[in-house]
């Protein structure tokens, strides 16, 4: 059996779990956690690991910010003004029939004018 390294397993272990939450970070801000987490991968396996943490500090810095809800259809968190579910795709917002605000599908009334829903 070929002995692995016990600090390149760790830093394997930890790159991965940042890897992991990022992914669903930046699914959950519709924020392209695909395109993030395989630059970084990349990144880490063929130049160096220390891009990883370095690709945390800026993807902290430029993601999409704002108060995190869950979606009524499958539970999945998201960023409160998204229009659709990032996970399952069903649509969060609607429009009000008499202002045309925006207002999350469970809503009773507009936010905006009052109007019930
Ligand atoms: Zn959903
Ligand atoms: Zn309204």
């Amino acid at each position: 059996m070929p002995s692995i390294d016990p600090i390149m397993g760790a830093t394997a272990v930890a790159v991965a779990l940042i890897l992991l939450w990022m992914y669903f970070d930046a699914r959950a801000r519709d924020a392209y956690p695909t395109l993030w987490v395989a630059a970084l991968a990349l990144c880490a396996l063929f130049i160096h690991v220390f891009l990883v943490l370095l690709g945390l500090v800026i993807y902290l810095i430029v993601r999409p910010k704002g108060a995190m809800a869950h979606c009524p259809s499958c539970g999945a968190k998201h960023l409160v003004w998204l229009a659709e579910c990032p996970k399952c795709e069903s649509r969060l917002l609607k429009d009000c029939h008499r202002c045309h605000a925006a207002m999350p599908v469970t809503a009773e009334r507009c936010p905006e004018c009052g109007t019930p829903t």
